[in-house]
């Protein structure tokens, strides 16, 4: 079981001012639509109080549904820049720019704890949106080394998570892990309509059976999610959002407890759930 703490709770307990050898927390963001970047709503206002919450990290590394790749690659870039990685939204997303420096130095620190999978440097990728529209809310000043963990699309969860639980570490060494995805992402059944986004019934039981499964901490089960049913296959189905989740599963340490910082259904099949796993 994990220990979950209510969301008041948290804010009320979370310690901004740890040593600096105790782990820092390990972030899953539901990103949802890229409109959320210049959003001023519940979610991104909730993503500003979690990041002030927390002791400001020394980089962050994010594990986004947006870098998929053949092989695992870190990017290792001085001066990132920001990636427009969709199509058909208003010029005013094009224009933005997400100017946080990279960090080289904690990229080779992952690519060496990687060795093992032959992880590379990709000293030439930037910020991909599951990036720099969750961060743009949570550091604003874009003043914290960033950079990026890709997702090769060729392997199972299960092997996702148990390379994640090699990173874990690094979670003491001021390293903030978010992962930005969403627990269920079903694009194809997207109710566009404002008026009548009212959540699918199978977006609501996968959502709520993955927050179960986190409260009991029973990762065989949420790598195994297929195993859930028709409800799974119609939430994930393909696995690149459900896959950062992950990620932040396999960076969790003992001490750690669970809260849920949003959760909430955007246009009927994008779950918008949060978490944070923050030692107590
Ligand atoms: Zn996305």
């Amino acid at each position: 079981m994990n220990k979950v703490i209510p969301l008041q709770s948290f804010y009320e307990t979370v310690n901004k001012y740890l040593p600096d050898d105790s782990a820092m927390p390990a972030v899953f963001i539901g990103h949802g639509s890229p409109m959320n970047a210049i959003a001023d709503n519940a979610f991104t206002q909730s993503l500003s109080k979690l990041a002030s919450h927390i002791l400001k990290p020394k980089a962050i590394l994010v594990v986004s549904a947006h870098w998929l790749t053949r092989g695992t690659f870190v990017s290792a870039t001085v001066k990132p820049r920001t990636i427009y990685d969709f199509g058909g939204f208003p010029e005013e997303l094009y224009h933005i720019k997400y100017p946080a420096p990279g960090s080289p130095d904690f990229a080779e620190l992952i690519k060496n704890e990687l060795s093992s999978i032959h992880a590379q440097a990709d000293s030439d990728m930037g910020f991909d949106h599951g990036t720099w529209s969750v961060l743009r809310h949570m550091y604003p000043q874009a003043d914290i080394p960033t950079f990026q963990l890709s997702i090769d699309y060729t392997k199972p969860a299960e092997w996702h998570y148990s390379i994640a639980r090699q990173l874990s570490a690094l979670r003491n060494k001021g390293l903030l892990i978010v992962g930005s995805g969403n627990i269920v992402h079903n694009l194809s059944m997207i109710k566009w309509d404002e008026n009548s986004s009212k959540a699918y019934d199978w977006a609501i039981e996968f959502d709520e059976r993955v927050k179960e499964l986190l409260m009991s901490n029973n990762n065989d089960m949420l790598i195994h999610y297929p195993k859930l049913g028709k409800a799974a296959s119609l939430a994930v189905p393909t696995n690149d959002h459900y896959l950062p989740m992950m990620y932040i599963n396999g960076v969790r340490q003992n001490k750690d407890a669970l809260t849920f910082t949003y959760e909430g259904i955007d246009m009927g099949s994008i779950s918008m759930r949060c978490f944070v796993y923050s030692p107590v």
